[in-house]
This record gives C-alpha cells, sequence and structure tokens, in this order.
C-alpha cells in the first residue's frame, strides 16, 4: 500500500536517560550524523532535556518530542505537564501510551484516549504505541489486543487529526531486551495496523499512515525492518541514546 509515497519517521526514545550536559554532548554529536536524513528524524526527551533539545536543534533537521502529556489543559494534578505547555515550548510530537507508562504508571487504553485528545488539540503530533505482551502472543490475541488498543486510543480522532498520529507497534517482548521481531512478524501486525485503519476510516487514509516498528532495533537489524512494505521507520530507544547507531539507523531509513 505505497510505501514510497509515505516518508519513514526515526524517532529516539531517550526514556529516563540523559541530564541536561549529556544530551547536549549527544544532540551536538548527532547533528552532522543525520543532516542528510531523506526521513523525518525525531528525538523524544525527557521534560528535563526539551530547552536544550529545542535550542540545540533550531535549524537543523531534527525536530523534538516529549515522552508523555496529560490530558488536562491545567489544574490541580501535581508532576504532570499539558499538552499545551509542550506547544508553548515549541514541541512538535509526544509520546503516548508506551508500555512502560502502561505496565508502571496505570495507563489504560481510556488515559491513553483522553491523552491522544488533548494532544492533538493542542496541535501536536502523536507518536501512539501498541502492542502486545508475550503471554498474549503466545494465547494468539495480538491482533484481538491491538485492535482494542488501536479502537480507543482513535475514538473521536477525525480523519484529519489522523494525519498529525503515528502509530508505533511495540511488541511489549522485543522493548529493552534485545529480542526483535523478526521482519515478517513486525510487518504482519505493521500491515493489520494499517488495514484496521482503513477499515475504521478509509483506504486513502491507511495508505498515508505513518506506522512504525519499535523493539530493540538497531543498526544491524535496521535495514530488514524498514525494507518491508508496511515498516515506516522506528521508534528506538536504546539505540538513540548512541549517535552512531541512531545515524546509522537514519541511514537505513533514508534509503
Ligand atoms: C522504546 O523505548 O520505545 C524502545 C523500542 O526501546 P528499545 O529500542 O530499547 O527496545
Amino acid at each position: 500500500m505505497n510505501k514510497a509515497l509515505r516518508r519513514a519517521v526515526i524517532a529516539g526514545n531517550w526514556k529516563m536517560n540523559k541530564n541536561r550536559a549529556e544530551a547536549r554532548a549527544l544532540i551536538t554529536e548527532m547533528i552532522p550524523l543525520v543532516k542528510d536524513a531523506d526521513c523525518d528524524v525525531v528525538i523524544c526527551t525527557p521534560y528535563t532535556d526539551l530547552e536544550t533539545a529545542l535550542s540545540l536543534t533550531e535549524g537543523t533537521n531534527i525536530k523534538v518530542g516529549a515522552e508523555n502529556c496529560h490530558w488536562a489543559p491545567s489544574g490541580a494534578f501535581t508532576g504532570e505537564i499539558s499538552a499545551d505547555m509542550l506547544t508553548e515550548m515549541g514541541v512538535e510530537y509526544v509520546v503516548i501510551g508506551h508500555s512502560e507508562r502502561r505496565q508502571y504508571f496505570g495507563e489504560t487504553n481510556e488515559t491513553v484516549q483522553k491523552r491522544v485528545r488533548a494532544a492533538l488539540s493542542a496541535g501536536l503530533k502523536v507518536i501512539l504505541c501498541v502492542g502486545e505482551t508475550l503471554a498474549e502472543r503466545e494465547a494468539g490475541i495480538t491482533e484481538e489486543v491491538i485492535a482494542i488498543q488501536v479502537k480507543i486510543a482513535l475514538a473521536g480522532v477525525s480523519a484529519e487529526e489522523l494525519s498529525r498520529v503515528i502509530i508505533a507497534y511495540e511488541p511489549v517482548w522485543a522493548i529493552g531486551t534485545g529480542k526483535t521481531a523478526t521482519d515478517e512478524q513486525a510487518n504482519e501486525v505493521n500491515h493489520f495496523i494499517r488495514s484496521l485503519v482503513g477499515r475504521l476510516y478509509d483506504e486513502k487514509t491507511a495508505a498515508a499512515l505513518t506506522v512504525q516498528y519499535g523493539g530493540s532495533m538497531n543498526p544491524g537489524n535496521a535495514a530488514g525492518l524498514l525494507a518491508m512494505e508496511d515498516i515506516d521507520g522506528g521508534l528506538i530507544g536504546g539505540a538513540s541514546l548512541k549517535a552512531p547507531d541512531f545515524a546509522e539507523i537514519i541511514r537505513a531509513a533514508s534509503r
């Protein structure tokens, strides 16, 4: 379905890594390595690094994202950050529904939906993470789990808004484990997500949708994964913390 028409997006998810000095060093090393990328390049950083990332990447091809946002515009939500606060800073992207938030911070499909809506209303681009656990894969319910996650997260999202949504398929068993889905396993679920979006919206919207793969993507396996018909880029954790590795994945996506 028109892979050539979709521009790949390689996004780094720094998780809870890099203080300001380390962020400055990593981004400074990264800028010349990725400047010729023929794909979109995004770094999603801890809140405390956003200001540094925004100022260092100004005038470069690197875009900046946050790793979460709250659904309310403001209020009594101690420790939270609103989508409007991010757009006001100049942040362009936000990761929502990452499996680590679902696993450790009580994120549910319903709170993911609220965050997606708030982020889109604030004008952000959303990287929506979905994925099955190992137990769910072994029980043969991967597609059911993904369908529920996607349907609930996108409820109320218009086709126009969906043009600002990237879906990242991230099998939970492959995140930070060094275990990658095979090219075929990843493509199969990405294809399922695109077909589902085709049924929920229409074929044209589905064909234009960016569907990433994430889960231990690295310079050694990126080219194979990124060559698959329904894989339009990657959400990269560990390998995004090393500029040469991140740049190598970006080169693979630029081919
Ligand atoms: C992630 O954090 O989204 C991720 C895919 O991590 P890793 O690449 O380290 O598996």
